[in-house]
């Protein structure tokens, strides 16, 4: 972070007050984690949902050169350190700030959300956008409330090109978040049944990711999968906009192939992505259509898709002495279980699918693990192991529809040495997918 600023304009960006230090002195970073503050620096406080960084000012008091805090706290202190701003929200302070830095950048920036595929995609920007220049992304996975305007703090003179994932987990975060960043381009990858336990139903989830299309900067347009069900009624919506999708009526269109096959204003590009295809190829397409919007052409597109390494876990094609092992492990909802099956049923025979709960479904769970058990059935599986408390219906539901040769342990230690075993047999197909707490990764673990 190096936001050469001085204490003043920081003052006047958040709407706080000046308690107490020279207006023109410089200021430059901040930190909020109580753990990393070294003497000199400057302390944001922040509330988060179990700790509030507030009672720790006294104690950073003697050793800190500044605070950013609710003015009340402030207020209460018997010393101030040699600075001393106060606000009313710290959190809404860090957001006005990480707005107002953006606006220093003219630069494209790109804002992602979906309910699948924003880490993959932001990766694929990422990696084409590096191509053409220096880029800022968000440091780890910092999408929240918190960590957006903390990962656009970051931004400074050397970057060309910003893509930032935004999460979601209730109405309204996006629109939150999204004016913050304020996207050239606002990516939507697709609406599914994620998180579904915080929005209660699709349409809530569709009214949130969509709300971004409202925080582009002006001029802005916005990218959107045109195959998906709900994102195909902004069609009609007057904004900027390129779809991309296998649709013929996408602007840039997924054509069938081996390779990743791009089709744009009558023009074919073919690329050789180093990663399994399905989803990804639309992930991809996303990007590309990102970038294009950003002014890049196709040679740089091909260029950064093809350098880009894939994030681990997801769709991981990996081979353990002969097995093909699909690792899906890093999450799992219905929309990527339905997408991640459609991948494997091309590859070497026989198939083995190794699934765990897919969770935050909330009141939905029973209905989707029972559509993912008789999806199952029907998937030519020389056999299927479940895991999980939420996959008993899943397995009535495989049970049901004639499906013959299922395994199923209420947690993954009840079939691991046995999945194990059979891996290392190393013949067919592993599909391995799970939501993440579920820890499927070790299925392959010393393998
Ligand atoms: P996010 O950042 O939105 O959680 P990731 O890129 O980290 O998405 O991928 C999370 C999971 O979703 C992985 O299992 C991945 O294989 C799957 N996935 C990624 N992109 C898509 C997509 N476009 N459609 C369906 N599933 C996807």
């Amino acid at each position: 972070m190096n936001l050469k600023t001085d204490l003043g304009t920081l003052a006047g960006a958040v709407n706080g007050k000046l308690l107490k230090g020279d207006p023109a002195a410089p200021f430059t970073s901040f930190v909020t984690d109580t753990r990393k503050l070294k003497c000199g620096e400057f302390f944001w406080a922040l509330k988060g949902a179990a700790y509030d960084a507030h009672s720790f000012l006294p104690a950073a008091a003697p050793c800190a050169a500044g605070f950013l805090a609710r003015e009340e706290a402030l207020a209460a202190l018997k010393d101030l350190p040699p600075a001393a701003v106060g606000v009313a929200d710290t959190l809404k302070a860090l957001q006005d700030l990480a707005a107002w830095h953006r606006q220093r950048f003219q630069i494209p920036l790109v804002a992602i959300t979906g309910s699948n595929g924003k880490s993959t995609a932001k990766e694929m920007l990422k990696s084409i956008f590096a191509c053409a220049g220096e880029t800022c992304s968000n440091a780890g996975n910092l999408n929240n409330q918190f960590g957006l305007p903390l990962s656009l703090l970051e931004l400074d003179q050397r970057h060309k090109y910003g893509v930032f994932e935004l999460g979601a987990s209730r109405r309204g975060d996006i629109k939150e978040i999204g004016e913050v960043a304020r996207p050239t381009c606002g990516i939507i990858t697709n609406i599914g049944p994620s998180h579904l336990q915080y929005f209660g139903d699709l349409e809530t989830i569709f009214e949130t990711k969509t709300e971004l299309a409202a925080c582009l900067a002006p001029g802005g347009t916005l990218v959107y999968n045109y195959d998906d069900r709900y994102l195909s009624r902004l069609n009609g919506r007057a904004f900027k906009k390129l779809t991309f999708g296998r649709d013929p009526g996408a602007d840039l269109r997924v054509l069938e192939g081996n390779n990743l096959r791009l089709e744009y204003g009558g023009n074919i590009h073919e690329i050789r992505l180093p990663h399994a295809g399905g989803h990804n190829y639309l992930n991809a397409a996303a990007a590309a259509a990102a970038a294009l919007s950003a002014g890049l052409d196709f040679a740089v597109i091909r260029k950064g898709l093809e350098n880009y390494t894939p994030p681990p876990m997801r769709l991981q094609e990996l081979h353990i002495k002969g097995a093909t092992v699909i690792l899906d492990a890093y999450n799992s909802n219905p929309q990527s279980a339905a997408s991640a099956i459609k991948q494997v049923f091309g590859m070497p025979k026989p198939l083995y699918i190794m699934m765990g709960d897919m969770k935050e479904l909330g009141r939905h769970s029973a209905h989707y693990h029972t559509d993912l058990g008789a999806a199952l059935a029907h998937t030519g599986a020389e056999r299927v192991f479940l895991a999980g408390p939420e996959m008993q219906p899943a397995v009535e539901a495989y049970l049901a529809a004639g499906g013959k040769t299922l395994v199923y342990a209420e947690t993954l230690d009840g079939w691991l040495g046995e999945a194990r075993e059979l891996i290392g047999a190393g013949k067919g197909t592993f599909l391995i997918k799970a939501s993440r707490s579920m820890k499927f990764e070790r299925i392959i673990e010393g393998l």
